[in-house]
């Protein structure tokens, strides 16, 4: 039998989600990336993050994380190959974890409107090379940008603060 096709309709382009469905009712007919689902296997989702920088080169040099709901316990360290090399783009992503990015360096624009940062989002000693975009971003818990660098524009309009 062919696996239903993931529920998810992009916010940004209206189109559905081409990946299919995982079969665990949990997962609520999506798949790996948009489950929110804290039990999806990570090595499943880390595996479909991979495939998004390995298309980087064909999407205009951008990592496309948009709207991906990153899982408890994701190690933002595995994303380095992204944001090394390439534009970042996690326009609506949820991380349901903590969202560790102290002393990485996005050399590429990163891109976190409409995020939402779940647990504690520590961008401490961050550097921005190039825009950095937050704009109504939720941060739900402890948010850290000590030392952060950018070194252009930051746009944090509207984000919502938690605590
Ligand atoms: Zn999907």
């Amino acid at each position: 039998m062919k696996p239903a096709q993931c529920a998810f309709r992009s916010f940004v382009d209206g189109q559905r989600c081409q990946r299919p469905a995982l079969p665990n009712p949990e997962s609520q007919g999506y798949c790996i990336l948009h489950a929110p689902w804290d039990g999806k296997p990570m090595n499943k989702f880390q595996k479909a993050i991979e495939e998004i920088i390995q298309e980087a080169p064909n999407n205009q040099n951008t990592c496309d994380f948009s709207e991906c709901y990153f899982p408890p316990n994701y190690d933002c360290f595995n994303l380095i190959d992204a944001l090394v090399k390439f534009d970042c783009c996690f326009y609506r992503s949820t991380f349901f974890g903590e969202a560790n990015f102290t002393e990485f360096s996005f050399y590429g624009e990163a891109n976190f409107g409409k995020a939402i940062f779940s647990k504690k989002a520590d961008f401490a000693e961050t550097t921005f090379s190039k825009e950095a975009r937050f704009e109504e971003a939720i941060f739900f818990e402890e948010t850290y940008f000590t030392r952060a660098t950018f070194y252009r524009n930051a746009n944090f309009y509207n984000v919502l603060w938690g605590s």
